[in-house]
């Protein structure tokens, strides 16, 4: 089995990339390293089973031999990064979506596209179930990677439908976990690292938004299965946790986690800011037999050691 990952050098990336090699499968990993690093993957270096290519797919891909797999996970995902950069996040989720299903189609391999719980917006409905199809502003300043990920999956059933392709989607919800960078924007970065050095805590808005954390073993677990399971094509699957904290509540657990004597720090809500998201997993349990089992105390044990470490 020979698998292409796109992003592999990210923080989902490379933790799915040694998924796959300890089950002895080979795996090419793309990256141009925007908001993914080498360190990441330097430890795989050394394992002939992987293989790294340093490009941007925004550019059209070849690669020789069998493909079996495309894991399509290459995007910034954090929001300060994809505001940093809005134009490169609509080009490698709509020309790196098309140029890695073109070698999907190329190669007859199956195709497993990263979606995101953003493709629900501000939901309406809660918690979001797959057949929600969301309620989101085409022209606010989260569509550039809202928009993207919703053109994404489109492009996805477009080569579904005309080409037979096997795709799978994954709605991917909050993941947290070792590698995650210091300074990426995402909340648990933020938190835990102000938390480490005893500096306030930056809550935007009043802190009853909510979010549902999956630690990234789930993640690349449920990853995984809907990689390699049969019958699955044309599935669009929701992969997170649906144990659902307020931010306020998230920053006093790592404040106590950490024994931190650091104090919470009200900013203004960041525009457009999702008030709730929690997925409904219904579907996952019943298609992959698979639901998270890190809860979210344990699951900040080595996120919080990561973060000393660094
Ligand atoms: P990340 O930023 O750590 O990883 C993304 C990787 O893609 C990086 O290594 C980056 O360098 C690479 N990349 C970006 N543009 C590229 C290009 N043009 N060519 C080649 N490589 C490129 O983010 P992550 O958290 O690992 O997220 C991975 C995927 O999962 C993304 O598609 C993201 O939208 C999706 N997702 C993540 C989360 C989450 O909570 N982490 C939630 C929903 C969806
Ligand atoms: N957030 C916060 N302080 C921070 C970073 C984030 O209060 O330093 C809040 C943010 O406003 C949002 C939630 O935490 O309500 C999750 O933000 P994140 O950037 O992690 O990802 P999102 O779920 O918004 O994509």
């Amino acid at each position: 089995m020979r698998v292409l990952i796109t992003g592999v050098a990210g923080f989902i990336g490379s933790h799915l990339c040694e998924r796959f090699l300890q089950e002895g499968m080979q795996v090419v990993g793309m990256d141009n390293f925007l908001t993914g690093s080498p360190q990441n993957i330097a430890h795989l270096f050394g394992d002939r089973n992987f293989h790294f290519i340093h490009y941007n797919v925004v550019n059209y891909i070849y690669i020789d031999g069998p493909v079996d797999v495309i894991v399509h996970l290459a995007c910034p995902a954090s929001p300060a990064d994809y505001m940093a950069h809005p134009i490169h996040t609509m080009k490698v989720d709509s020309l790196g979506t098309l140029n890695t299903l073109g070698l999907a189609k190329l190669k007859k391999a199956r195709y497993v596209f990263a979606s995101s719980s953003e493709v629900y917006g501000h939901a309406q409905v809660h918690p979001q179930r797959e057949d929600y199809w969301g309620y989101v502003n085409p022209v606010g300043p989260r569509s550039v990677y809202q928009e993207a990920k919703r053109f994404s999956e489109a492009l996805c059933m477009a080569y579904h439908r005309e080409h037979g392709l096997d795709v799978r989607i994954a709605r991917i919800f909050n993941t947290y976990g070792p590698r995650m960078r210091r300074e990426d924007g995402r909340v648990m970065p933020s938190f835990i690292s102000r938390a480490l050095r005893g500096e306030p805590l930056p809550v935007h808005g009043d802190g009853t938004q909510t979010r549902s954390f999956c630690h990234i073993e789930d993640l690349v677990e449920g990853l995984f299965k809907l990689s390699l399971q049969e019958g699955l094509a044309g599935e669009v699957v929701n992969l997170g946790n649906p144990e659902e904290i307020s931010i306020k509540e998230l920053a006093l657990e790592i404040i106590r986690l950490t024994n931190s004597g650091s104090t919470l720090e009200f900013l203004p809500p960041r525009p457009e800011d999702p008030p709730r998201r929690c997925p409904d997993v219904e579907k996952a349990k019943k298609l992959l037999g698979w639901s998270p089992r890190v809860g979210l105390k344990e699951g900040l044990k080595d996120t919080v050691e990561w973060f000393k470490r660094l």
